[in-house]
């Protein structure tokens, strides 16, 4: 699942959630993620492009106007703390390994403005070796075991553009109430053009309903309860039974492929051939 997200200004970026059909074990984080410089001499390409792209500010005193910067603290929390190994905690993200200077840990020098500043392991944003080396980019790898990520997500996928309502005024135009614009940044504008996707998820859930015979949720208010409970409404489960006995092909589906073949028309509460 992703969603691409715009800012006022500066490049889309997109959010992309990958379920792995095999789990990642604690003890196996460090060989996917990691958080740290590699050494320059062993790994130089890799060294370069976590030294260009996945550095974070530096922030914090370093520069308090940095866009992370909210009331005084980094809201993305760095420098994070250093750690001679990675610890996974409850739900959240991992503290990934970092290695401080004294114990082996990388160091080395970025130009931000007029100075140069010394940076360690500290200021790291975790990254897949892997997708670094090929993409060249920055690219934040993190391993998800909580809900909040999976919510994270959806919140841009649903969020829609800013808005803005603006009034045009002139008595010989033809344009005289009030119109709903909407902020579109360059970027997104080409992306829209070239008729890119914002958002995608593969594959796609149906939440199929499972009850007892006469057990399914209904909602009523004082003024319909009757009604409802006179007609409950169909529930994919009690329309999954007509077709078992009508259409051949169906009777040979369980229940969970259904959705497969047929979709569910809300409308009339029956299942309909794709
Ligand atoms: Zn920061």
């Amino acid at each position: 699942m992703y969603s691409v997200e715009w800012q006022k200004r500066g490049l889309p970026h997109a959010h992309i959630l990958i379920w792995l059909e095999t789990k990642i074990r604690a003890e196996q984080i460090d060989d996917v993620i990691r958080a740290e410089l590699p050494e320059q001499e062993v790994d130089p390409e890799l060294f370069d492009v976590v030294k260009t792209h996945m550095v974070h500010g530096p922030c914090g005193s370093y520069n308090p106007r940095y866009p992370c910067m909210k009331n005084g603290i980094c809201s993305k929390r760095f420098p994070k703390p250093f750690s001679t190994e990675t610890v996974t905690g409850e739900g959240g993200y991992p503290f990934y390994r970092r290695h401080s200077p004294e114990n082996s840990g990388i160091r080395t020098t970025i130009q931000s403005r007029a100075n140069c500043i010394d940076i360690d392991n500290r200021w790291i944003v975790p990254f897949s070796p892997v997708l670094s080396r090929t993409f060249r980019a920055h690219i934040n790898v993190e391993l998800c075991s909580s809900i909040k990520s999976i919510k994270y997500i959806c919140k841009y996928v649903n969020k829609g553009s800013d808005l803005a309502a603006f009034g045009v005024q002139n008595a010989n135009d033809e344009v005289t109430s009030y119109q709903i614009g909407r902020y579109i940044s360059t970027s997104k504008a080409i992306w829209r053009m070239l008729s890119f996707s914002i958002h995608e998820r593969f594959p796609a859930v149906t939440h199929l309903d499972i009850h007892l015979e006469n057990g399914q949720r209904i909602y009523f208010d004082p003024s319909n309860v009757r009604t409802v409970v006179e007609n409950p409404r169909n529930t994919t489960l009690m329309a999954f039974f007509d077709p078992c006995h009508k259409d051949e092909f169906a009777a040979f589906l369980l229940y969970e492929e259904m959705p497969g073949y047929y979709t569910f028309n809300k409308q009339n509460g029956t299942f309909q051939r794709r």
